[in-house]
């Protein structure tokens, strides 16, 4: 059990004051949630306005002179004065607070106002695969990218400053030493795969001939997310067009989920992935509530958590085994006579393609490793965005085996960028990584294999509670991974999941 918050003033004051911010924000969550939800089509401009109000109150809060007063008042914040969760406090709110007070006002304005019309841009220029529309807009985000990295300051690389504010603590350099290590291999295995006998790239199964009803998928995305303990007291399940967790309270951590009548895994990985996420978010202490600790550390942390019930245990063959009965029972027509080896096969078909959104686990990554070279270099001027298509081809050649025809299927396929989050990519590839390290270390703790198999989930859920989700925001990534696994990140625990699992799946030598 988390010790006791200690009582002093200084800090209860603080507290007081981020309290407002936070409960600003999960207001904010809702219009949000709501927005992505439920909205009618006419109501869009009303709400951006709403959202943006209540964004400007709590920008207000983190600039206000009685809040900045107490943040710096270092003298009671003394080693020996202060428990263990308020140096954390202390420290997650200098880490948030960084980008309100270093960054002008009038910086943040503008970068708002420029990536709102980027997004758009974007959206259309994708639709239309004119990436010249887009560049422009692409390059006033990355100019304001980098002026936003200068006033956030850096000690070696400016897109260390960007990358900090989604991973805490993390640097270019880590991302270096990673995607170095794991690039060059994980190439490699996608060649052995492409070149084995056991090599397809589609199913019968989900081709479109088979139809797995809608409602269907809903009732049987509804029994898994029981199964891992989601409390559905607490939270809820929708329908939205990209699956995303939202916290808005507490007792209130909601998912969405989507439906494609062709292909049943989708929902299923969409339920086990975001419910992932709220697991995590049901689990942090409640005492933490509203204060700076609250809620999940990184996204890269939070990620490892949705990754780890999608692959670690959603792909395994025990939960195969698992769900095959259900499966059949659910799918009379399309899966009357499927055996547990062909589930599993089927949830584990590798397939070098073009979109990072439905990669498999062992070509995942590898968009990302593009990404994050191409993001680095832009961020340092070294590379011109006018020539980004090419370098896009040029690097999916190299890694993956493919090249896209368009630049919708190439350099426009993601969001993120036209929103300014550069610096967010990488997240990705840490939560996979995190993930195999964390199972590691559980495997070695409880008896997995047989537990997946009878759908009995909750040891896991009980480990990562203690191990993980109780914890909040206390620890900072490096330190959590070091606390729960005994060492630093280390990407050879992923290399030798993937290696041993697809090794059999695909007879590799
Ligand atoms: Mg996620």
């Amino acid at each position: 059990l988390i010790s006791m918050l200690k009582k002093n003033q200084t800090i209860v004051n603080l507290l007081e004051k981020y309290r407002e911010m936070s409960l600003l924000g999960k207001i904010n969550a809702i219009l949000q949630w709501d927005m992505n939800v439920n909205l009618p089509p006419k109501a869009a401009e009303g709400r951006v306005q709403q959202s943006a109000y209540l964004t400007e109150l709590i920008t207000q809060k983190w600039l206000d002179s009685e809040f900045r007063k107490l943040v710096e008042a270092e003298e009671s914040y003394g080693p020996e004065t202060v428990t263990k969760e308020e140096t954390a406090m202390i420290r997650n709110i200098r880490h948030a607070g960084k980008f309100y007070w270093n960054v002008p006002m009038k910086l943040i304005i503008d970068f708002s106002e420029v990536t709102s019309r980027a997004f758009m841009v974007w959206q259309k220029a994708k639709a239309e695969n004119r990436y010249a529309d887009f560049l422009p807009h692409l390059r006033k985000v990355i100019t304001l990218s980098r002026e936003i990295a200068e006033k956030l300051g850096y000690k070696d690389n400016p897109y260390d400053a960007l990358l900090d504010l989604y991973e805490p603590g993390f640097t270019t350099a880590d991302c270096r030493t990673i995607f170095g290590t794991i690039q060059p291999e994980l190439s490699k295995i996608i060649k052995k795969i492409k070149d084995s006998r056991d090599y397809k790239t589609e199913s019968p199964l989900t081709d479109g001939k088979n139809k797995y009803p809608i409602e269907t998928q809903k009732e049987f995305a509804d029994l898994v997310i029981r199964k891992m303990n989601y409390d559905l007291e607490a939270g809820r399940m929708d329908i939205s067009s990209h699956p995303f967790t939202e916290t808005l309270g507490h007792f209130d951590i909601r998912i969405t989920n989507r439906y494609k009548e062709s292909d049943f895994r989708e929902s299923l990985m969409g339920a086990m992935h975001e419910t992932g996420h709220a697991l995590y978010e049901q689990g942090v202490a409640e005492g933490y509530d509203g204060t700076p600790l609250d809620g999940g550390v990184s996204l890269g942390i939070h990620e490892s958590q949705s990754r780890f019930w999608e692959n670690q245990i959603g792909r395994s063959f025990d939960f195969s085994k698992f769900i095959t009965p259900h499966l059949k029972k659910y799918y009379p027509t399309g899966l009357k006579n499927i055996a547990d080896t062909d589930i599993y096969r089927l949830m584990n078909l590798v397939k070098p393609s073009f979109i990072r959104t439905e990669a498999d686990e062992v070509t995942y990554n590898l968009h990302i490793a593009l990404r994050f070279e191409i993001e680095e270099s832009l961020i340092n001027g070294r590379s011109n965005a006018k020539d980004l298509p090419e370098i896009w081809r040029q690097k999916m050649k190299e890694y993956i085996g493919v090249v896209p025809k368009t630049d919708r299927e190439g350099i426009l396929q993601d969001v993120h960028w036209s929103n300014g989050m550069f610096g967010y990519f990488p997240t990705y590839t840490l939560g996979n990584l995190y993930a195999a390290q964390f199972t590691k270390r559980m495997r070695s703790e409880i008896e997995l294999e047989k537990n997946v198999e009878k759908g009995e989930l909750k040891p896991i859920l009980i480990w990562l509670r203690k191990n993980i989700h109780q914890y909040g925001s206390l620890y900072w990534p490096k330190e959590l991974v070091k606390k729960v696994t005994g060492e630093e990140l280390n990407p050879k625990y992923f290399l030798e999941y993937i290696k041993s699992k697809y090794s059999k799946i695909y007879s590799l030598k």
